[in-house]
């Protein structure tokens, strides 16, 4: 299990959750912060801090968020360089709202815009 960062983050960026994390997993990208599940501890100490309640246990996240873990593993992969997807809302829901989790093909699309970082 891991914790991830989900669309609450999205032009936001509070960046409480940085001071809080023990192994420096949290790293931020042009538009959200993202969690390397490889690093994570699941400590739990960057959930509480969030702002807009936009971090979750992988385990927890609701349907339509769980695409936001393929995102945050997919943000380390490739060189911790990539942003999420374009055309997102300025402002996002918090993870207790329940937005929709991006698309197959937004993720594909933030693949195809990862590759060249790899
Ligand atoms: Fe860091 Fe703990 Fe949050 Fe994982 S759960 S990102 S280790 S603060």
């Amino acid at each position: 299990m891991t914790y991830v960062i989900t669309a609450g983050c999205i032009d936001v960026m509070d960046r409480s959750c940085l001071e809080q994390c023990p192994v420096d997993c949290i790293k931020p990208g042009t538009r959200m912060l993202y969690i390397d599940p490889d690093v994570c501890i699941d400590c739990g100490a960057c959930e509480p801090v969030c702002p807009q309640e936009a971090i979750a246990m992988d385990a927890m996240l609701p349907e339509e968020l769980r695409g936001y873990a393929d995102m945050n593993a997919a943000f380390f992969a490739a060189g911790a360089k990539a942003d999420p997807p374009r055309g997102r809302r300025a402002t996002a829901p918090r993870v207790s709202q329940r937005r929709p989790a991006p698309s197959a093909v937004s993720l594909r699309r933030l693949a195809r815009v990862a590759a060249p970082l790899r």
